[in-house]
C-alpha cells in the first residue's frame, strides 16, 4: 500500500507490517513474522526496489513478528540492521522475556541478524529520526519521517478501532501510556502502526491520544 510518494506499507507481511522508505539509501522499518523471504524480495522488486539498494533496516523492538526476517533480509540486501539498545539481549537470545513472550519465543525462533548499532549512538538515518518510546518493550522505538510517525506497537488500529496491547503483552503499561502521550505533542499527517492502520490525522486520532 502506498502511503505517500516515497513511503510504502508492504503487503507480503500483512499482519505485522514492513515499511519501505525510498530515500537516497532505501530503508526498511521492521521485518515481519518469519516467512519465505523471497515473497518480500519479490514485492520489493515489483516496486522497482533492488535488494542491494536497501542499506538500512531499522527495528522498532525485539518481538518475533518484527525481527522475523531480519537475518534473511540482511543477507539478501547487505543492509545494516539497527536496534534499540535495551532490546538487543532479547534479539540475541541472551535474555528471555517472562510470561507469554517466553511461550511465543519457544515456538518461533527467528534467526539472529548482526546488529550494526543502536539508536543511542545513531538517532538519524537520512531524514528518519529515531525516538525512544518504551513500554511495549524496554527499548521500543518509533520513527518520524516527513509527517509520518511509524508507531510500532504503541497501539493497534484494526477495523477502524484504536486498541492498546493487553497488559501481559507489554513490558510496562505505564511507560506505554507515557510514550503515547509523547505522540500527542507531535505533528503528523499519518501514524503508521505495525498492526492495522494506517491512521490519518483526524479528530478520532486526536480523541484517542487525548486519553494519555
Ligand atoms: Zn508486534
Amino acid at each position: 500500500m502506498k502511503i505517500t510518494e516515497n513511503v510504502f506499507q508492504l503487503e507480503s507481511t500483512k499482519r505485522s507490517h514492513i515499511f519501505l522508505i525510498l530515500a537516497e539509501e532505501n530503508i526498511l522499518i521492521d521485518t515481519g513474522m518469519p516467512k519465505p523471504v523471497k515473497e518480500i524480495l519479490d514485492e520489493l522488486q515489483g516496486l522497482g526496489v533492488a535488494p542491494k539498494s536497501i542499506r538500512t533496516i531499522l527495528l522498532t523492538h525485539h518481538d518475533v513478528d518484527h525481527i522475523g526476517n531480519a537475518k534473511q533480509l540482511q543477507e539478501a540486501t547487505g543492509a545494516d540492521v539497527w536496534a534499540p539498545e535495551e532490546d538487543i539481549p532479547y534479539i540475541t537470545g541472551e535474555r528471555i522475556r517472562p510470561g507469554v513472550k517466553r511461550v511465543i519465543g519457544a515456538i518461533v525462533r527467528p534467526q539472529k541478524p548482526v546488529i550494526a548499532g543502536t539508536y543511542v549512538t545513531k538517532k538519524r538515518f537520512a531524514d528518519v529520526q529515531a525516538l525512544r518510546a518504551p513500554g511495549h518493550t524496554p527499548g521500543h522505538t518509533i520513527f518520524q519521517y516527513q509527517g509520518i510517525v511509524f508507531t510500532g506497537d504503541l497501539f493497534k488500529f484494526i477495523d477502524g478501532r484504536f486498541r492498546l496491547f493487553p497488559g501481559f503483552m507489554n513490558w510496562n503499561q505505564n511507560e506505554v501510556k507515557k510514550s503515547l502521550s509523547m505522540l500527542k505533542k507531535m505533528e503528523f499527517e499519518w501514524l503508521l502502526p505495525s498492526h492495522g492502520g494506517p491512521v490519518h490525522n483526524s479528530p478520532a486520532a486526536h480523541d484517542f491520544l487525548a486519553q494519555f
